[in-house]
């Protein structure tokens, strides 16, 4: 990215590149594994880190380099690494910082893989985890002290419900305890966690920065000294690169996550706002309508969730939707539908101990890119057909 004049605006930087080989205007693909070299002293030169070349694609290509540099400018990061999943870049991340026998502190209601993730291989490692509710700034402060990691997702994705990423990660400072915070709902262009503080923040890319539901991708941005922890001691051995042909997907994705933003905000507001008067609907979940004083959020995407009332059968409210497709992930261009019971009924027996505090009457929506009136018509013709009591018949 352009780093030369970082007076331009975000939409200009994402749009402009460094010059590319031969005048292209998009980044070549480097589909390579390896890069050769012209003789014996130029390699010896690279090894000894004399000069920058990519040497093999595991570790470093160019297409990557130019997606790193775009994604470290977007969070207000030193540097930024991108990995072929949201988990790759989460299990990278905390891996960087933990050892046996550390604990880590963790949000209830963090994304279900993530809490698999410290809950399996993290807890067969020794290292412990302890859920707090990140609401409560004592339940998190009283827990800090002996502890290697915080980890943060704000708003999450069921509840929406933000933590005061500010004055966690203060605390946490002052016990020398390192912070990480998954931005993939509020993108980087809604919220920048580096900025209030936190030390490592993670994306899942495969939701709004590739924002065309066809790659799966993570990314990690920080300081020089964090991101070269995570690229010297566990990246190239766990080995989960991200390819140079989703590398470049993500860059495209990146020209226009403003625009995109912008449209999941407002199209996302209406139909919240709509949502929560309907008479069938108990609460909408959504941080505009939960408004924190500390939100640090400068916008709103497209995912929130509602409670629907008893009167509501949600299978057939599903069935119903045409517009909104029943599926788990979001970020994409199309409008997505996921039920809580279904949702849910994953966890399973060995996942009981932590209580997720979704209930079972919660329906979450992507509100895609689609025109907001059509989508707010399927709803509503949804509602109709799934409401046990013929909704003519109200005195
Ligand atoms: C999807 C998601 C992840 C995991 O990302 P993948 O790209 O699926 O590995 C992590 N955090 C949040 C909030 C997510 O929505």
């Amino acid at each position: 990215m352009n780093q030369k004049n970082p007076s331009l605006s975000v939409e200009t930087q994402l749009v402009h590149d460094d010059p590319h080989a031969e005048g292209a205007i998009a980044p070549p693909i480097y589909q390579t594994s390896l890069f050769t070299f012209a003789s014996y002293q130029a390699m010896v030169d690279r090894y000894l880190g004399d000069v920058h070349q990519a040497v093999y694609s595991r570790v470093d290509n160019p297409t990557n380099s130019v997606l790193h540099d775009k994604i470290a400018t977007l969070e207000v990061g030193e540097a930024a690494l991108a990995f072929s999943s949201g988990m790759a870049a989460i299990s990278n991340a905390i891996l960087s910082i933990v050892r046996p026998g550390d604990r880590v502190v963790c949000i209830k209601n963090v994304y279900a893989d993530t809490y698999r993730l410290l809950r399996g291989p993290c807890a067969r490692l020794d290292i412990e985890t302890v859920f707090v509710d990140g609401t409560d700034i004592d339940d998190v402060k009283k827990n800090l002290p002996g502890a290697k990691l915080l980890y943060l997702e704000s708003p999450n994705t069921w509840m929406f419900e933000e933590q005061d990423l500010a004055t966690l990660a203060k605390l946490a400072r002052a016990e020398s305890v390192l912070t990480i915070a998954d931005n993939s709902w509020a993108s980087p262009i809604n919220q920048n966690p580096l900025q209030l503080g936190v030390d490592l923040v993670v994306h899942s890319a495969t939701k709004y920065i590739s924002g065309h539901s066809d790659t799966v991708a993570g990314v990690v941005a920080g300081s020089k000294q964090l991101i070269e922890r995570i690229d010297q001691d566990v990246r190239p051995y766990l080995g989960a690169c991200l390819s140079a042909q989703d590398a470049a997907r993500l860059i495209r994705g990146l020209r226009t996550l403003p625009l995109r933003i912008q449209r999941h905000h407002d199209s996302g507001l209406q139909i919240a706002h709509k949502l929560a008067e309907h008479k069938n609907v108990k609460r909408v979940c959504h941080p505009a309508i939960q408004k924190q004083d500390f939100s640090p959020l400068r916008g709103y995407g497209g995912l929130f969730s509602f409670e629907v009332s008893e009167a509501i059968n949600i299978p057939l409210f599903c069935d119903a939707l045409a517009l909104f497709r029943l599926g788990v992930s979001w970020g994409g261009y199309e409008s997505l539908v996921v039920p809580a019971a279904v949702s849910h009924s994953q966890f399973g027996a060995n996942n009981a101990a932590v209580d997720f505090g979704v209930p079972p009457g919660m329906i979450r929506l992507f509100v895609g890119l689609e025109d907001p009136s059509d989508l707010w018509n399927d709803l509503q013709q949804a509602f109709d057909a799934a409401t046990n009591a013929p909704s003519g018949n109200e005195s």
